[in-house]
């Protein structure tokens, strides 16, 4: 749709002290600079530890760049250790927060339940979640890869108002493709993408449908950026590995030019 401005968010993960992060954060605000954020959105996702120097970075310098966390507690503050809160996150001019990506759920135990309590805790705290789904290989290899998706989907969005479906990202990220150099084809991101989409129609109706902002991830590089973004439910971009270099990820945000 006209109305939804294309999002590319790099997933450092457990990437890049607080002295690389700022490095890379500056690299990266002199290589938008200029950006027309109306037409394209960059953000950055990096570690806990890293994002009050990157609040600190984007602030000083009025880099075009959002940032949000890799993971949000479902709960709201208390007695739970090691945990960070979406209020936490909001404090530190925080956007986004990522939910349930593949590596969370693979390798912490994260349930639908738990990412559609995180989707929860998040909105709540006044951030826009990040909703990660994508089928593993077995999946795909079966065919099924819309209906599992699409069941991850519904799972993390259980209780979920209309208004606050529309608001949100989803990242759909095929686990095969994630980290692996096995992009999808546009095709297969649309299929999935488009299928997101039309069940949030079906769900949530015509306006949340057309404002959900729908990503697709797993090895996007410069190279196989623009392809994947001529398809129309492909909202953007979930990077790794090529949003860990400055130039190569403002290559990707600058996708049109
Ligand atoms: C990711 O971790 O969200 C991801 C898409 O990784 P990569 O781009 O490295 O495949």
């Amino acid at each position: 749709s006209t109305t939804r401005t294309p999002l590319m968010a790099g997933n450092w993960k457990m990437n890049l002290d607080w002295k690389q992060g700022l490095s890379l954060v500056e690299d990266l605000g002199d290589a938008l600079k200029g950006l027309d954020t109306s037409a394209v959105e960059a953000a950055v996702l990096p570690p806990f530890v890293d994002l009050r120097t990157v609040q600190t970075a984007v602030d000083a310098g009025k880099l075009p760049i959002s940032y949000g966390s890799q993971d949000v507690s479902e709960h709201e503050s208390g007695a739970f250790t090691g945990e960070v809160s979406a209020s936490m996150l909001t404090a530190l001019g925080a956007t986004y927060a990522t939910i349930g990506h593949s590596e969370r759920r693979q390798y912490h135990g994260e349930t639908e339940q738990v990412t559609n309590a995180k989707v929860k805790a998040a909105l709540g705290g006044g951030l826009t979640p990040i909703l990660c789904v994508g089928e593993p290989l077995e999946e795909r290899k079966a065919g099924t890869q819309v209906e599992y998706t699409l069941a991850q989907l519904e799972g993390g969005l259980e209780g979920v108002d209309a208004a606050q479906v529309g608001s949100l990202v989803v990242a759909y990220e095929p686990v095969w493709a994630i980290g692996t150099g096995e992009v999808a084809t546009p095709d297969d991101a649309q299929e999935v993408c488009g299928a997101i989409r039309d069940w949030v129609r079906t769900a949530h109706g015509e306006a949340a449908a057309d404002a959900v902002r729908v990503l697709y991830g797993g090895s996007v590089k410069s190279s196989n950026v623009a392809e994947l973004m001529t398809k129309p439910d492909v909202d953007g971009a979930l990077v790794g590995g090529a949003s860990l270099k400055a130039d190569e990820f403002a290559k990707i945000v600058r996708y049109q030019d």
